[in-house]
């Protein structure tokens, strides 16, 4: 096969794996040694570090980034007649465990440019509220780039909102300097696979700097244990981190920040070659996205995607339908959301990770420019 049409991949985990194979093989090897499966020492390690690289006091790993979502609703006793605001252009998790918890998710716009929660649409959406009680806004830092958190915060202390970020794609970020993990009361984090930062399986984190929520998560994720095994406080679920996923992402962590200034560098080679053919990524001054995506706005989407498909470059649509599109979610529908129906209709993703080299991002490039030619001719 020529080098031309062999198939690239989206996100090469196999290629970071082999980069960092010494250190995460025996921290394996360590955790089998050591037998200790269930919050054995490395989870305590990992929060540790988790709650020094983001800069805030306490980290709680959980087993997934939805569990980190939930437990977070949780700790705060939202359910029924709560209204949770929240993005309608995101991944399906973050009104799922609102809907779970029998609370309401009240979908919002999402700005054009970042698409992140847009704060004047919440505003109106607050103000315009009924029958519920205004209890949470979750702001989601979409393909890896912080929200707007100083008027989200603004926002939440006017209504007396709970602010969580999901920052599911976006550990790793800054906004104004400061890292994911200090932007909002409360932090979920997601080590999917895929995401910036992802272990071999599922697994999450919850960040805050309240020492009291903190606690509570630690019992929710063990079944609402109080002080004793068997006390039990609070209804809570089984979800603790797994030993071995937290043994697998102390060695990344290790390597996190040399992947993020890759995952940068890959940006930039896109923005370079593909300014002024399709619309890239917003940028700001103010913010370092964490590029869990590189997402783009076409015209032709399909014709796009057929088209790099027979130059073997895979793309993957983030999200294709928005939230109150889904048959799961359509009751919840709160009027229009021009924003997030038109994004789920033009964005694309383009193959991100670490290990994308040079000739391969030259190679997506020269494709991507192929198929805007051959669209305008
Ligand atoms: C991945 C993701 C989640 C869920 O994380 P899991 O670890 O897969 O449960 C939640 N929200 C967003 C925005 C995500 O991208």
């Amino acid at each position: 096969m020529t080098d031309r049409a062999r198939p690239l991949s989206f996100a090469d985990l196999g290629a970071q794996y082999r980069r960092l194979k010494p250190a995460i093989d025996a921290r394996i090897q360590a955790v089998l040694d050591h037998g200790r499966f269930i919050l054995g020492p490395e989870v305590a390690e990992l929060e540790d570090a988790l709650a020094v690289y983001a800069g805030c006091a306490h980290a709680v790993g959980v087993a997934s980034g939805t569990d980190a979502l939930q437990i977070a609703l949780m700790g705060e006793g939202i359910g029924p007649g709560d209204a949770v605001f929240l993005p309608a252009f995101t991944f399906t998790a973050t009104a799922e465990v609102v809907a779970l918890l029998g609370a309401t998710p009240v979908f919002v716009d999402v700005d054009p440019r970042s698409f992140t929660i847009d704060c004047g649409d919440l505003a109106r959406r607050l103000a315009a509220l009924k029958d519920l009680r205004a209890r949470a806004v979750i702001a989601v830092d979409l393909f890896g780039l912080p929200a707007d958190y100083a008027a989200l915060r603004d926002l939440a202390g006017r209504h007396g909102l709970f602010l969580l970020a999901d920052a599911a794609q976006s550990f790793g970020a800054t906004l104004n300097g400061a890292r994911v993990g200090t932007l909002a009361p409360v932090t979920a984090l997601s080590f999917f696979p895929a995401k910036p930062l992802g272990c071999y399986g599922d697994g999450g984190a919850l960040l805050t700097d309240d020492a009291d929520r903190a606690a509570r998560y630690r019992s929710i994720r063990a079944h609402g244990k109080g002080d004793g095994k068997y006390d039990i406080e609070r209804v809570g679920l089984n979800s603790r981190l797994d030993t071995l996923q937290a043994a697998i992402l102390l060695a990344k962590l290790a390597a996190f920040d040399d992947d993020l200034t890759a995952r940068e560098a890959v940006a930039r080679r896109y923005d370079a070659a593909l300014a002024g053919l399709v619309i890239t990524p917003h940028r700001t001054n103010r913010s370092r996205s964490a590029w869990a995506q590189y997402a783009i706005l076409l015209d032709d989407r399909a014709a796009m995607v057929e088209f790099l498909k027979t130059r073997g470059v895979p793309t993957a649509v983030h999200y294709p339908r928005p939230l109150h599109r889904q048959p799961a979610y359509a009751h919840f529908a709160n009027g229009p959301l021009p924003v997030s129906e038109m994004l789920c209709d033009r964005i694309l993703s383009l193959p991100m990770h670490p290990d994308l080299d040079e000739a391969a991002s030259q190679r997506i490039c020269a494709a991507v420019k192929e198929a805007v030619v051959a669209a305008g001719s």
